[in-house]
């Protein structure tokens, strides 16, 4: 059974976990929130190590990631468990589980994960669908393995563990797309189950390891569509780059949580109202222009994208021995995607 450094002893063989903020207090034969991290007699038990309940490859643009390798595709792989609570979750069946229920799922070990990836052609793995953190002895073994291998490693997270295991998976992530639930200390804490400062803190990190970052949210109506809250994130987002894009999603009823689904109406707006200091906002979960990639000094149109269909035909590109950098076609404004570039 792996080891982890990020369970405490304490009296009467409990357990603290300090991997994310929960600090879940685990009894002997326990679980953590997550399902996943537990307490087996005194001794940390990381559960599910290498349990894989989907993998598949998948368009890069389904991440979402719209700045790195686009055209690209990627061998994608799903965990168990969530240290996050969200009403609307999407995977909820694969995120959202009691002690006692048994998601379907395939043991693999890193290696037969680089395998895979390699005998599908893809120069990447992405770890998604449900939350990978809380799986982080096995993200570390595998991200290690696939560094080995030449492969690129691709995180789609929460974004909500404490800063020193946040730094131990960035030094191996090349990309990222984290969650911006929100701008709401209480809705993080009070409905998600999470914490506001620690996401913007791993946000920050992540940009500041030199990560190529994408940031996502879901837009849900009433929860975090107000016009203020849309401006904190912009703002947030804006302290470390106006130039980090932006995927502002439309919810649909999911899980517990029943209010109407976004409306394209709104999420339009927003994503206008994002455009006026953020350059690269885009919309997702709807059919719109506003999925496609504009040079935010001329306007030109640079990349269009049909469902997870691109054509880069507005897009330059220099390459310098295996460096690759891209500019507008029109204005020559650089544009930060990092890369090659496959037309899909
Ligand atoms: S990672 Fe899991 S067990 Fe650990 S504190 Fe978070 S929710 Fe609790």
């Amino acid at each position: 059974m792996p080891q982890s450094r990020y369970f405490t002893a304490l009296p009467e063989a409990k357990l603290q976990c300090l991997l994310c903020p929960r600090a879940c207090l685990i009894p002997p034969g326990g679980r953590g929130c997550c399902g996943v991290r537990g307490n087996r007699d005194g001794t940390g038990e990381i559960a599910y190590y290498g349990a894989i309940t989907a993998m598949q490859v998948d368009p890069i643009e389904k991440k979402p990631l719209y700045h790195y390798r686009p055209g690209s595709y990627i061998l994608s792989v799903g965990f168990v468990g969530c240290n996050l609570r969200c009403p609307f979750c999407q995977n909820w069946h694969i995120s959202q589980m009691t002690p006692k229920e048994r998601i379907p799922n395939r043991y693999y070990s890193p290696q037969a994960i680089v395998h895979a990836a390699q005998v599908e052609g893809s120069g990447q793995i992405a770890y998604t669908y449900s939350e990978p953190l809380v799986h982080l002895e096995f993200l570390l073994d595998c991200m290690a393995c696939a560094r080995e291998a030449g492969l690129a490693n691709v995180l789609v997270s929460n974004g909500c563990i404490h800063p020193d295991a946040a730094q131990a998976i960035l030094r191996l992530t090349d990309a990222a797309n984290i969650d911006l639930k929100c701008f709401s200390e209480d809705t993080y804490t009070r409905i998600l189950g999470g914490d506001l400062p620690t996401v913007l803190a791993f946000i920050t990190q992540a940009w500041k390891t030199g990560v190529h970052l994408e940031v996502t949210t879901l837009v849900v109506p009433e929860l975090n569509d107000g016009d203020e809250e849309i401006d904190r994130c912009i703002d947030f987002l804006a302290s470390l780059s106006p130039h980090i894009p932006w995927h502002l999603s439309a919810y649909h009823p999911a899980y517990t949580w029943k209010a109407r689904p976004t409306d394209p109406e709104r999420l339009v707006s927003l994503t206008y109202r994002a455009r006026e200091t953020l350059s690269y906002v885009y919309t997702g979960n709807i059919s719109s222009p506003l999925q496609d990639t504009a040079c935010p000094h001329c306007g030109h149109l640079l990349i269009r994208r049909q469902g997870y269909r691109i054509d880069p035909a507005g897009l330059g590109l220099q390459q310098l021995k295996n460096t690759y950098s891209y500019h507008c076609g029109h204005c020559g404004n650089a544009v930060p995607i990092r890369g090659t570039l496959r037309n899909g």
